[in-house]
């Protein structure tokens, strides 16, 4: 796991417990986080590699043939999916962070809600991507987007490619509902940056260990509805009609 020691401050402050049976990287037991968001680095431009047929996206380059393979099952059932946002440097993210606003200090809690932090974003580690389905009337990073078949088809099927739903409806982490935005998983090293967010936050739905396609060690069973870790917690909308009740329900907005 490659963390720069900046954006991994070891110093106490969260329970995170963080303990996540047979990974071979070891877990922070601590992490500090800004407002609810955990530090991630970024990735070497070296990792990176251009997505074909999403043009503008850049992504580890290990992640590149599942979001491929992903784009062709969903074109397959007629889904045409797109990306608004890829690998982002952590410049850039302090970029889209401050965009907008007259005082980014001042606003940088309320806006946190919904965009990370420079040196808290998945997207700087080259796994994350924010989906948009062409076509859709929905505006794109928008929650409404759950309700798009594109967001109804990842819900379902994303997993299989390696992707998991970093902010559910409802997560403990406090980050707002972001039905667009998955990070991929299906290597060893993707999982290993994601440990401590996966010990305490679990995505949902997440993509189980047996989809690596290299994993060593005994296949975990992946959460479900039913076992997944503090699933009280968790609202989350695998129908059209709980997406609406939620997409109804919710008080998150973005900026
Ligand atoms: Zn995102």
């Amino acid at each position: 796991m490659r963390m720069r020691p900046s954006a991994l401050i070891l110093l106490s402050l969260l329970p995170l417990t963080a303990h996540a049976a047979n990974d071979a990287a070891p877990v922070p037991v601590a992490v500090t986080r800004l407002f609810n968001h955990l530090p991630y680095g970024e990735a070497s431009p070296a990792d990176l590699a251009p997505v074909p047929g999403l043009a503008g996206c850049v992504m580890a380059r290990e992640a590149v043939p599942d979001v491929e393979r992903l784009l062709a099952a969903a074109q397959a059932e007629g889904i045409a999916l797109g990306a608004l946002s890829c690998f982002r440097s952590i410049a850039h993210q302090r970029r889209v962070f401050c965009a907008g606003l007259r005082d980014c200090d001042g606003e940088a809690a309320s806006r946190a809600r919904f965009v990370a932090p420079p040196g808290y974003s998945e997207h700087a580690t080259g796994y994350a991507i924010d989906f948009l389905q062409r076509g859709a009337n929905c505006r794109a990073v928008e929650q409404c987007f759950a309700l798009t078949p594109g967001g109804q088809w990842l819900m379902r099927r994303a997993p299989e490619f390696g992707f998991e739903l970093s902010f559910p409806a409802g997560n403990k982490q406090g980050v707002g509902w972001e039905p667009w935005h998955w990070r991929w998983v299906g290597a060893p090293a993707a999982r290993a940056r994601f440990a401590a967010a996966q010990a305490s936050f679990p995505a949902l739905p997440a993509a189980p260990r047996a989809q690596t396609k290299t994993a060593a060690g005994p296949e975990v069973r992946p959460p479900s509805l039913e076992t997944a870790p503090g699933g009280g917690d968790y609202a989350v909308s695998t129908s059209r009609g709980e997406a609406a009740i939620l997409l109804a329900s919710s008080a998150m907005r973005r900026p």
